[in-house]
C-alpha cells in the first residue's frame, strides 16, 4: 500500500537538501519508486565533488585507457599489414601513402 502511494505521488523530498520537488527533478534508477533519493542538483554536486576528489585517479585511468587503445590499434595495423603485404593493391596504396607523407614533409 505504501509502495503504491510512493509510486503515485508526483513529488519527492530530497534526502540531501530536504527540498520537496517534482519527480522530474530526480534522476531515474532502480529503486522502488524509480527515482534517486537525492535530487538532480544534489547528485550533480556530488558528482562534481567526486570528480574533483578523484581527479588524479580519473586522469590516470584515462591515460592508461588511451595507451592501451593505442597499443591495440598498432597491433591491428601490424596484423593487417602481415595479411596484406603481398597484395598488389595494398602495396600500391602503401606506396602512395609514403609519397604523400614525403610531399607533406617538404
Ligand atoms: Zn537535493
Amino acid at each position: 500500500m505504501i509502495e503504491n502511494e510512493i509510486k503515485n505521488s508526483q513529488k519527492k523530498t530530497c534526502i540531501k537538501c530536504g527540498e520537496t520537488k517534482p519527480k522530474e527533478e530526480f534522476n531515474r534508477n532502480n529503486s522502488k519508486d524509480g527515482r534517486r533519493s537525492d535530487c538532480k542538483v544534489c547528485s550533480r554536486k556530488a558528482n562534481k565533488l567526486y570528480r574533483e576528489a578523484n581527479k588524479e585517479k580519473l586522469a590516470q585511468y584515462n591515460r592508461e585507457y588511451r595507451v592501451n587503445n593505442l597499443e591495440a590499434a598498432a597491433e591491428r595495423q601490424r596484423r593487417y599489414y602481415q595479411m596484406h603485404k603481398d597484395d598488389p593493391v595494398f602495396k600500391e596504396k602503401q606506396r602512395l601513402k609514403r609519397l604523400k607523407l614525403k610531399r607533406n614533409k617538404s
